[in-house]
């Protein structure tokens, strides 16, 4: 079973591990560009009420897809772009916050880091080894980050401060409300911890999400692999929505 998409869908898609299959460095995944041509496609059917869901920056969004800009939540939620290009950016993370992040990638080799101002995420799948590091680092800083009001969030071999209050579920919610996305059908996808916070708050929102890889609370569809993902936008794209 697929999600349904007609012409009052409004489609939120997270992209690495749910259109994207992840790679060893963010910077190195692939973009087919029959997924490009796809998500242009129903872009223009759904007069532009097509956002990208992601914990990439918007810079990196519209880099891996360019020339196609879209609607999109970038920094898990702390940058919001409207389809009039309209960007809401939440504040930078402070300087000690900074400065422990920094440290952290400057001391144990293969971690990369990724300052994206509003939040800042330690990519280790290079290192999987210096995942207990990590982790007891964040748990012996945790009255700087309660100081600061930042959560620190474990995915995918990424650990990551952002803002506490800000995640990918308050941003849905938020652009939702705005046009062309205001009354239609909300269907996201995603597949990991921080798209969790969109799965919960669907049923609120009258939506339907899927997964892939595995199950979510609040997913009703799941899609074995992004590839099948991609399929499915492309038969989607190609036999037109109703
Ligand atoms: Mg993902």
């Amino acid at each position: 079973m697929m999600p349904p998409v007609g012409h009052n869908t409004a489609l939120f898609l997270d992209i690495d591990g749910t259109l994207l299959d992840l790679a060893r460095e963010p910077d190195k995944v692939f973009v087919p560009q029959d997924l490009v041509m796809a998500l242009k496609t129903l872009n223009t059917r759904l007069r532009g009420a097509l956002a990208f869901v992601s914990g990439r920056s918007l810079m990196s969004i519209d880099s891996l897809f360019a020339p196609f800009k879209s609607a999109a939540i970038g920094a898990h939620g702390g940058e919001i772009r409207g389809v009039d290009g309209h960007v809401f950016r939440a504040g930078p993370l402070s300087q000690a916050v900074r400065d422990l992040f920094t440290g952290l990638a400057g001391n144990i080799p293969g971690l990369l880091l990724e300052d994206k101002g509003c939040a800042l995420a330690l990519h280790y799948r290079l290192a999987p080894e210096a995942k207990p590091v990590l982790l007891s680092a964040v748990e012996s800083h945790r009255k700087l980050f309660d100081a600061e009001r930042i959560d620190v969030m474990l995915g995918k071999a990424v650990i990551e401060a952002r803002h506490r209050g800000i995640d990918k579920g308050t941003a849905v919610a938020s652009l939702a409300k705005q046009r062309p996305f205001a009354g239609r059908h909300i269907v996201f996808g995603g597949d990991d911890t921080t798209d969790e916070d969109v799965f919960r708050i669907l049923p609120r929102l009258g939506g339907r999400g899927f997964s892939v890889g595995r199950h979510f609370t609040g997913a009703e569809y799941l899609f074995e692999s992004p590839r099948a993902v991609r399929q499915w936008l492309v038969d989607t794209a190609a036999a037109g929505v109703p």
